[in-house]
């Protein structure tokens, strides 16, 4: 056997088990059993994959662990959101929630531990970033949901895999952590993995305006969003400090390149503010903006409480309809969000770091 380093099972595309076989002398035909075992059986446990003979077993646990995480805490909302609490092995935590709704089975994943964009309104940020999670991680959140609510009437065909729809707007900035966070996705998007479409897949960005170009280059379907929040820069810049490096404009034309490029339409995320950028020219000022470009969508979010911004407040409903409407008549085509799990923070950007004292 090659002195090759060991890989976590949960990072290894589909189609890179039978050389990574080879390299270790390992009889390569054995990578459709492995395939098989990990995403058909769902399987956390080498030991569990019982077609593979024993001693195979003991080399895979040595040379591709599968780090799975332990879930610290399982809270549900009264919607029937739940948010899980993961350990991870270095002691880190990480949060993900699971949006059950009819015929639909969602999951927000975190990308990484913390966040270093430092969004005013955003929990997520407010303790910085600790470290990016490796592509397993982010993976791993996926098979930690699909252990504990996957069932015989929520399983889909084909892959067994109980979720329909995922979504990156867990915690941290999916493109500064770019490599593991496209790995993990073209993972859970393969179809002898999990097989889930790509168009099932949306990430969310905050702007870090390189990524889209790497995004569009890559050639999959994945759905974009990018958390907007604000028609211009004097305003942008005050609650979201990426606004600075990448400002309004140069952010709108890299969209608008990344829909020419990939014929994706680009839903913007803007989250309503109270007294800051819920007002009638904001709206206004918006619709002008966006309606240069070819072409777009808008979720309207309005904001979640955080505790350590008490001074940010939510919009009440009358004013929320009234910015839904100036957009509308504009013709920008515009949802408004209910955010779901509030009761137990599970709700857009209230994901944030634990420490042991659970504050
Ligand atoms: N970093 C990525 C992924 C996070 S997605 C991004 O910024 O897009 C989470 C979404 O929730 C983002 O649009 C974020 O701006 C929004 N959000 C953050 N804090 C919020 C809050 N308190 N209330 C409502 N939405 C919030």
């Amino acid at each position: 056997m090659t002195e090759a380093e060991s890989r976590p099972a949960w990072s290894v595309l589909p189609d890179e088990w039978k050389p990574l076989l080879a390299a270790r002398g390992l009889r390569p035909f054995r990578a459709d059993q492995i395939l098989h075992s990990l995403y058909r059986d769902w399987i956390t446990d080498w030991d569990a994959a019982t077609t593979l003979p024993k001693e195979f077993r003991e080399t895979l646990k040595a040379e591709f662990p599968l780090r799975v995480p332990e879930v610290l805490a399982q809270d549900r909302a009264e919607d029937g959101t739940v948010k899980l609490l993961l350990g991870l092995s270095d002691g880190n935590t990480v949060e993900t929630v699971v949006i059950p709704a009819k015929g639909r089975f969602t999951q927000c994943v975190s990308t990484q531990v913390g966040c270093a964009m430092g969004c005013v309104f955003c929990a997520s940020g407010s303790r910085g970033l600790v470290r990016s999670l490796e592509a397993d991680e982010i993976v791993a959140q996926v098979m930690t949901a699909q252990r504990l609510f996957a069932s015989p009437e929520n399983r889909r065909q084909g892959s067994g895999l109980c979720l329909t729809n995922l979504v990156v707007m867990g915690m941290g900035e999916p493109f500064l952590n770019y490599d593991a966070t496209l790995r993990a996705l073209k993972l859970l998007n393969a179809g002898k993995g999990p097989n889930l479409g790509a168009r099932h897949i949306t990430l969310s960005t905050c702007g870090v305006v390189p990524g889209f170009a790497k995004l569009a280059a890559e050639g999959y379907q994945f759905e974009l969003s990018v958390s907007l929040h604000a028609p211009n820069d004097e305003l942008r810049s005050r609650l979201m400090p990426v606004n600075r490096r990448w400002p309004v404009d140069e952010l709108l034309a890299a969209c608008a390149d990344y829909t020419r490029a990939t014929g994706r339409v680009i839903t913007f995320e803007y989250t309503l503010v109270k007294g800051v950028n819920d007002s009638r020219a904001c709206a206004e000022e918006l619709v002008r903006r966006l309606r240069r470009l070819p072409s777009c969508k808008v979720n309207l979010i309005p904001l979640s409480p955080v505790d350590h911004r008490p001074d940010l407040e939510t919009p009440d409903e009358a004013t929320q309809l009234a910015f839904l409407d100036v957009l509308m008549k504009g013709r920008i085509q515009t949802m408004l969000r209910r955010s779901r799990g509030k009761d137990v923070a599970a709700a857009c950007g209230q994901l944030r770091v634990r420490m042991e004292n659970g504050k």
